[in-house]
């Protein structure tokens, strides 16, 4: 080694060493082809810019299928992956920029067994006794509501003891922000899920944040890692349903692609779920994040890449350095060196939650209609019981408009699903209203409506000879699990010339 390299050496940071080990990582272990044809091709996001078969004696451009070709054996050295514009091959886009990380877990007899390491609570008893912050703004389970989040603004450590504790679901962190600057309190922690730290950077660093020009304050933004979030309304009916009594539950965790819900947070979960199979109950914007790591925290926690009950903590400002190496020296916290994590399984998911986004497809409308049949379909048999009344007060499922046409005689009603998670076992009921009676019920269940997907269904119109019979068309939906969750009367009339 020359002096230069190491005077280099000595000059690099551990920031430095990590990208450089992570780079190494990315770099020619796998089957990158099949990387490429599984993230880049079959996704449909290449660009057809031919890099991949320009740089790789083994793959040629085939311009038939616009994608390229194996003509020899891959052997799965990473260059094509490495050179694909569309790839995301840089650790800076995987976690965002760092100045350091460790495993760190706490040290407070309350606080251990919680969560996971118990970082976080940690770090706020910490801020409190130093005086460091006036108020905190964590995420507290309801107490009408069995594991509904609730914002709150604590003033002390009880509370944050209190506070411990992951519910996954959407929690309004910044209206409570809003308060407690409105409250006059001037040095907050925020506790968040990436979203939430998105919206107060937004909120302090753009051009036209609130928190730039009016209310301002000191926030330290303590970031939780978060690959998904579930809307509450959808996932605990499931879970009731498979028999979990949620005012007994103590703790839910997600933890290599499981999640656990425990009676017991020291014993064996009761029950635990893939997180394919709660898919459905996921939040659709999850979709569309990148940010697994809080990347706009100061300091971000979470618990992939560190052993049970230990955290990862990322700090990614002066500041987060500052505070959770001054906690592990106060005895708040034990910290390890940031060579602890494993960064391999950090970056896995990481990139998951990149490219997860490309595996979206816009799910085409389609048609529940039989051309054969003029005739509605009749069903005779006695209806179910619907459900008690849907418990969520004014909230919209459905939004469903009508158009009549007039050449195949059809009644098109669009259903388009207006919340934010899947709804399964949809059953529609169509019919036709004169004064006192019904006639000409159908009736179809929709197995499942992805948010804001749409489907349309035609029901044919009564017709008299060739003309059709104007009238009042009833239009009912209910679900097993919120009862009924629209109903209208919609008024045929005919079209007006154009
Ligand atoms: C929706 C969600 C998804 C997550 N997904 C992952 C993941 O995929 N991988 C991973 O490694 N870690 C994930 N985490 C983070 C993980 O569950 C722990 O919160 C983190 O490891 C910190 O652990 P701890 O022991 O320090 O927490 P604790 O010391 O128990 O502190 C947890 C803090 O989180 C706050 N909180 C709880 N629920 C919410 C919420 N919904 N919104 C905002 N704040 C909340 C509490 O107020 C508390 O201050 C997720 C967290 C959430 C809320």
């Amino acid at each position: 080694m020359t002096e230069n390299e190491t005077q280099g050496k000595q000059n690099a940071t551990q920031y430095d060493y990590s990208f450089d080990y992570i780079q190494k990582k990315l770099e020619g272990k796998k089957d990158s082809f099949g990387m490429l044809m599984k993230e880049i091709i079959r996704t449909g996001i290449c660009t057809e810019c031919g890099t991949c078969a320009a740089v790789c004696p083994v793959l040629e451009w085939d311009d038939l299928l616009g994608q390229p070709k194996l003509i020899g054996k891959c052997t799965g050295c990473g260059i094509c992956y490495n050179q694909c514009p569309r790839t995301i091959t840089d650790p800076v886009q995987l976690m965002g920029e760092f100045k350091t990380g460790y495993v760190s877990n706490t040290n407070i007899p309350e606080v251990i067994g919680g969560q996971d390491g118990g970082t976080v609570t940690s770090l706020l008893c910490y801020l409190f006794d130093e005086h460091l912050i006036d108020a905190a703004i964590v995420t507290m389970k309801d107490p009408k509501k069995p594991w509904h989040p609730v914002a709150q603004i604590i003033t002390n450590k009880d509370d944050a003891i209190k506070s411990s504790g992951s519910i996954y679901s959407h929690s309004q962190t910044v209206e409570a922000l809003m308060e407690a600057i409105r409250q006059d309190y001037r040095s907050i922690a925020f506790v968040g899920t990436p979203c939430n730290i998105d919206a107060v950077e937004k909120m302090m660093s753009s051009p036209a944040g609130m928190l730039k020009y009016f209310m301002r304050a000191h926030i330290l933004k303590i970031g939780l890692f978060c690959m998904d979030s579930f809307a509450p309304e959808a996932l605990y009916p499931f879970f009731e349903k498979d028999g979990v009594d949620l005012s007994k539950v103590k703790k839910m965790d997600i933890n290599k692609g499981k999640f656990h819900i425990y009676y017991d947070p020291q014993g064996e979960p009761i029950k635990s779920y893939t997180i394919k199979q709660l898919d459905k109950f996921k939040s659709s914007s999850c979709n569309f994040c990148t940010d697994l790591t809080a990347e706009n925290a100061d300091v971000a926690v979470g618990s992939v890449g560190s052993g049970p009950s230990k955290n990862t903590v990322f700090a990614r400002t002066g500041l987060g350095a500052e505070i959770v190496e001054d906690a592990a020296k106060k005895g708040y916290l034990t910290i390890e060196p940031f060579n602890a994590i494993n960064l391999n399984s950090v970056l896995f998911l990481a990139k998951l939650k990149k490219v997860s986004q490309y595996n979206i497809q816009k799910r085409k409308v389609f048609i529940v209609r039989d051309n054969e049949e003029t005739e509605p379909r009749v069903e005779t048999g006695p209806e179910e019981s619907q459900a008690a009344t849907q418990p969520l007060g004014s909230r919209k499922f459905l939004s469903v408009s009508k158009e009549i046409d007039e050449k195949k005689k059809l009644l098109n009603i669009s259903i388009t699903n207006t919340v934010g998670y899947t709804l399964e076992d949809i059953k529609i009921r169509v019919v036709v209203v004169e004064d006192l009676f019904e006639k000409r019920p159908w009736i179809t269940t929709i197995r499942e409506l992805f948010p804001y997907e749409t489907i349309e269904i035609g029901y044919p119109l009564e017709l008299m000879g060739n003309e059709i019979i104007y009238g009042n068309v009833l239009v009912e939906a209910t679900t097993d699990n919120y009862g009924k969750i629209f109903s209208r009367t919609f008024k045929l009339a005919p079209q007006e010339e154009k």
